[in-house]
């Protein structure tokens, strides 16, 4: 199947400059990028790039959107304006959201909104750190659960699950995690889903892997781990390590 690899540049690069540089760089590697999808997620103000895109094979994605769709929320970025960008995708719950207060209750209002606009969410879940217990375990539950509050049936096929444990996002100074880690919480994640939906249901939603991904683990992810995708932020950030990323998983 393809796979899905997705890009958080974050707050970077800082000038409009770079961005763009960045993606021409990109870009002229378009070719080689097969039959993955490829979705990158600039920062809000680098969007215009999505200019550059018509008949390219890579995706526009954006790293936010607001719970409402119109008038006065200072500062805020709507659904729809995201959509008259280009942008299909959109990251929510990522752990640095949540450290600065975005809670599951908001985050599932945002997967509301963007499925009425037809707008795929990616819906980042991780723990904070693995405990004995199995702790970690019930926390992603609830946290998919929560989110998940009120989303159809015929809906949940349109979100992408990334499983992101916060102890191996390279920010955190972490390491990735196993793939016995991932497929684990894999499984897991499954479960969750079908006793909240149904098993066949369960079944069709893509469930990716976050967390330090370079290019000598992407592919044991994808291959051994069985992630239907990925979900990089540093390497994102440097083309030559990107593609190799791409490169590996042809
Ligand atoms: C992320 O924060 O979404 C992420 C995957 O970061 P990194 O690849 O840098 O660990």
């Amino acid at each position: 199947m393809n796979k899905i690899v997705i890009a958080n540049w974050k707050m970077n690069p800082q000038t409009k400059k770079e961005a763009e540089q960045l993606f021409k760089a990109f870009l002229s590697k378009d070719q080689k990028l097969n039959k993955n999808k490829v979705i990158i997620c600039p920062s809000l103000p680098h969007l215009f790039i999505s200019q550059k895109l018509k008949n390219k094979k890579v995706l526009l994605g954006a790293q936010n959107v607001s719970t409402e769709n119109e008038g006065a929320y200072t500062g805020e970025v709507s659904p729809k304006m995201l959509k008259d960008m280009g942008v299909n995708y959109v990251i929510v719950g990522h752990s640095e959201r949540r450290k600065i207060g975005e809670d599951d209750e908001t985050i599932n209002k945002k997967i509301l909104n963007l499925l009425k606009y037809k707008m795929i969410p990616i819906l980042c879940v991780g723990e904070k750190k693995r405990d004995h217990d199995g702790f970690y375990l019930s926390y992603v539950r609830e946290q998919i659960k929560s989110c998940l509050f009120g989303v159809s049936s015929s809906n949940i096929k349109n979100i992408i699950i990334a499983y992101e444990p916060i102890w191996a996002i390279s920010s955190n100074k972490g390491t990735e995690a196993t793939v016995s880690e991932f497929t684990e919480m894999k499984i897991f994640i499954k479960k969750t889903l079908s006793d909240l939906y149904n098993e066949k249901t369960a079944h069709n939603i893509l469930i990716i892997y976050g967390g330090s991904v370079n290019s000598i683990n992407a592919k044991p992810f994808l291959e051994e781990g069985g992630a239907d995708g990925l979900l990089v932020g540093r390497d994102s950030l440097n083309i030559k390590k990107f593609f190799s990323i791409l490169e590996t998983i042809k």
